[in-house]
C-alpha cells in the first residue's frame, strides 16, 4: 500500500500522472520556513503530491478548488483531547471538522475500561477510516490506583494496543507520584512506550520543580497540566513539551501565554481544549479557538499556527505525515479568508472537500457502538430525566458510551441545557441538543428508552 501510494504520489509530482484535486490560485502558510507565499497544490489520493508552480499534473478529471484570495494553512490538530466526553468521537468529528480540525490525539481510557482490548480496536479500526484522524494515547493504568491495577491494565495488553498503527503514545501518566516514587510495575508498563518507539505524555499536575527533574527523568516528555505561567516554565526548563489549555475544565491559555509571549520564544508550544464538555465546544469552537486566543495575546500568526500544526506532529513524531503542507503528507488543508481569522471557509482532509461555510460535506462512519460495549462494566444503573419535559431518557440497565457515572446533567442557568431531542437521529442513537444553539451531537447512550 505505501509503495503503491508513493508510487503515484511521485508520478503525480513529475507530471507523469494527473492528480485527482488541484487546489488553485492560493497563498500558502508556510510552517517550515515561516513564509507566506504563492502555491498550487496537488492532491493524490488521501495525501499531497506537489506544491509548487507547476500544473502539468491538471488532467480533464482533475477536481479542481479554487483558493483565489484564501490562505491555505495545514489542518489543525488537537494534541491531547478527550474525545468520549459526553459525544461519541465521531460526533466530534463531524462537529469539527468544519471548524477546520482534521486530527486528534485521543484518550483511550473509557474505551478501554468499557469495551475491553477488543472494543477499542474496534472502534479504532471505524474511526480510521474517516476524514479526521484520530491516533491514541494508550493509558497504562486507571485514572486513579486500585488494587486490581495490574488485572486490569495487564502489560500484554498495554504492548499490543501500542502496537496499533494508530497508537500514538502512553498517556496520559495521572499517576505521577507513582512514577516519581519509581513503581516498578508501573515503569514497566511505560516502558513499553520508548520499546515501540513512541512517547510518554503526563499528567504533572501540582508537581514542583524538584519532581519534574524526577518526572522528566523517568521518560515523561509532554504536560497539558501547567495552570499557571511559572507551572508552564518549570516544566520547559526540564525539556518538558508543553500542551497549553484552554478548556471548560480550565480557561488558563491566555495567562499560560504571557511570558513566551514577552519573550518572544515560542519553541515547541503545543495548545490543546483536553476535556472541554460539547457546550463549552459549541460555544467557543475547538481548535480553531485556541488559535484566536493566541493571536488576541499577540502571538505572531506564523507561530500561532505552528502551535496547532507542525508543533503536535513533530512531538509525536509525526512530521512526515501531518502538520504541513508538503509533497508526502496527508492532504488535510484549510482554506482562510483571513490569517487572523482562524474558522475556515472550507476544509480539506485527507484529500477531499470535507466542510465548506461551516457545513460538513463528508460522511463520518459511527463505530458499531453494541459491539464495542458489550461487556457488564458497559451498563448504566441510574435513571436520567429530560430538564424541560422531565421524561425518563435512560432507564435501568442501559449501555452507555460515556464516562461511567457522568451523564450529561442539566446544567445550571448560565450554561446551556441539555435535553432530549424529540426525534432520534437514528433507531438506537438519541440526539442531544444544546438549547443555546442549533448543533446536535448524537448522545453517548446506544441501546437505551426504546
Ligand atoms: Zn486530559
Amino acid at each position: 500500500m505505501w509503495l503503491r501510494e508513493r508510487v503515484k504520489l511521485t508520478a503525480v509530482a513529475r507530471g507523469a500522472a494527473k492528480a485527482d484535486r488541484y487546489v488553485r490560485g492560493g497563498l500558502l502558510l508556510n510552517v517550515y520556513t515561516g513564509e507566506i507565499h504563492p502555491a498550487q497544490v496537488a492532491i493524490s489520493g488521501e495525501r499531497i503530491a506537489y506544491v509548487g508552480v507547476r500544473d502539468d499534473m491538471v488532467g480533464p478529471r482533475t477536481e479542481i478548488i479554487d483558493a483565489a484570495g484564501r490562505t491555505l494553512v495545514p489542518g489543525y490538530i488537537e494534541p491531547h483531547a478527550h474525545p468520549w466526553n459526553l459525544a461519541s468521537p465521531a460526533a466530534l468529528a463531524r462537529h469539527v471538522l468544519p471548524l477546520g480540525t482534521t486530527t486528534i490525539f485521543g484518550d483511550t481510557l473509557t474505551v478501554y475500561e468499557l469495551g475491553g482490548l477488543g472494543g477499542f480496536e474496534t472502534a479504532a479500526a471505524a474511526l480510521a477510516r474517516g476524514p479526521l484522524k484520530f491516533y491514541w494515547l494508550i493509558r497504562p493504568h486507571g485514572q486513579s490506583r486500585t488494587e486490581d491495577e495490574a488485572r486490569r491494565f495487564p502489560v500484554g495488553a498495554i504492548r499490543r494496543m501500542l502496537g496499533n498503527p494508530w497508537a500514538a503514545a502512553i498517556g496520559e501518566v495521572t499517576r505521577w507520584p507513582d512514577v516519581l516514587a519509581g513503581r516498578r510495575d508501573l515503569l514497566e508498563r511505560l516502558a513499553l512506550a520508548p520499546a515501540a518507539g513512541k512517547r510518554i505524555e503526563g499528567h504533572t499536575a501540582g508537581a514542583g520543580p524538584e519532581k519534574l527533574a524526577g518526572l522528566a527523568a523517568a521518560g515523561i516528555s509532554s504536560d497539558h497540566e501547567p495552570i499557571t505561567a511559572s507551572e508552564a516554565l518549570d516544566r520547559a526548563r526540564q525539556g518538558i513539551a508543553l500542551m497549553l489549555r484552554q478548556s471548560s475544565l480550565r480557561p488558563d491559555l491566555r495567562g499560560l501565554l504571557a511570558p513566551f509571549v514577552k519573550a518572544g520564544a515560542f519553541g515547541r508550544l503545543m495548545l490543546t481544549t483536553d476535556g472541554s464538555t460539547p457546550a463549552f465546544v459549541a460555544q467557543h469552537g475547538f481548535v480553531d479557538n485556541l488559535v484566536r486566543l493566541a493571536l488576541e495575546e499577540g502571538v505572531p500568526p506564523v507561530e500561532a499556527y505552528r502551535m496547532v500544526t507542525l508543533n503536535p506532529a513533530s512531538y509525536y513524531g509525526k512530521d512526515a505525515d501531518l502538520g504541513g503542507i508538503a509533497p508526502g503528507r496527508y492532504a488535510d488543508i484549510l482554506l482562510l479568508e483571513d490569517l487572523l481569522e482562524p474558522r475556515p471557509a472550507a476544509v480539506i482532509a485527507r484529500g477531499r472537500l470535507v466542510a465548506r461555510a461551516g457545513r460538513l460535506l463528508a460522511r463520518v462512519p459511527e463505530p458499531p457502538w453494541r459491539r464495542i460495549f458489550a461487556t457488564g462494566r458497559a451498563r448504566f444503573d441510574r435513571t436520567w430525566r429530560s430538564a424541560r419535559s422531565g421524561r425518563a431518557i435512560c432507564t435501568r440497565r442501559c449501555s452507555i458510551g460515556g464516562a461511567p457515572g457522568s451523564p450529561p446533567r442539566p446544567s445550571p442557568a448560565s450554561a446551556p441545557r441539555w435535553t432530549a431531542s424529540p426525534r432520534p437521529s437514528r433507531p438506537t442513537t438519541r440526539s442531544w441538543r444544546s438549547a443555546g444553539g442549533a448543533r446536535r451531537w448524537p448522545a453517548p447512550s446506544i441501546g437505551c428508552c426504546a
